[in-house]
Order: C-alpha cells, then structure tokens, then sequence
C-alpha cells in the first residue's frame, strides 16, 4: 500500500489564487463644512483639525461663531462639530 499521489491529484491541489472581487466602497470625502447651530445656515461651519497641537477648530463664515476643543488622532471633523453641538446644548441648559 503505497500513496504516491498521482499527477492529477497533485495537480488539483494547486490553489487559485485569484482573489475575489473587492466591493468598490462608496467613500465620501471626509465631511468637513456642516450646519451651522447658531444661525442655522446649511453647511457653512468648517472644521480645521490641527493634530501637531492636537485642536480643532471650528467657525461659521456666517455668523462667525466659533469654537474649539481638544482632538486625539482618531478624531475626525464631525467629532469637533458634535462637542460644539454638545457645548452648545450645555449652555442652554
Ligand atoms: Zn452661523
């Protein structure tokens, strides 16, 4: 009893390498201009992320509102407009 494998068995064992299709992601560029909470203009408030001082900013080229807080690397533009959005609520209170 011997198992030498024969041709076409080893032949069948190759693996494809084909890889399968990648889904093309629908990315949208990274938000940075959104609506502003003080004179409710749509997308008029831009964020400015400045990672060496870790700061974001954000102001509105309307109203001139403005407002900054402090960003990690993982922060992203609409982390900066949702702390504004959440110091905003907190002053109302
Ligand atoms: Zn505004």
């Amino acid at each position: 009893m011997t198992s030498v494998a024969t041709w076409e068995e080893t032949m069948g064992k190759r693996k494809s390498k084909r890889k399968a299709p990648t889904a093309k992601k629908n990315i949208e560029p990274l938000e940075t201009q959104f609506n502003c909470p003080f004179c409710n203009h749509e997308r008029v408030c831009e964020v400015k992320l400045d990672r060496d001082r870790n700061v974001g900013f954000i102001s509105c080229r309307v109203c001139l509102e403005d407002f900054q807080t402090t960003i990690n690397y993982l922060s992203e533009p609409v982390d900066v407009y949702s702390d504004w959005i959440d110091a905003c609520e907190q002053a109302n209170q």
